[in-house]
């Protein structure tokens, strides 16, 4: 499993978002930015942060 905790990316967020890959996980952050912090869509800068945040657990 694979981890994101939104608050690495730089939200003022307690969301961990879990996953089974590297996929998984950003296909869940795309849905959560989008319902949670109103980003339509995330940019290569954050997409970057994104994945260099990802942890394994
Ligand atoms: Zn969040």
């Amino acid at each position: 499993m694979k981890e994101l905790r939104c608050a690495d990316v730089g939200f003022e967020c307690s969301e961990v978002i879990q996953g089974e890959d590297e996929q998984e996980i950003l296909r869940k952050v795309a849905e959560h930015a989008r319902e949670i912090h109103g980003i339509m869509e995330i940019d290569e800068e954050t997409g970057q942060k994104v994945r260099s945040q990802i942890q394994d657990v």
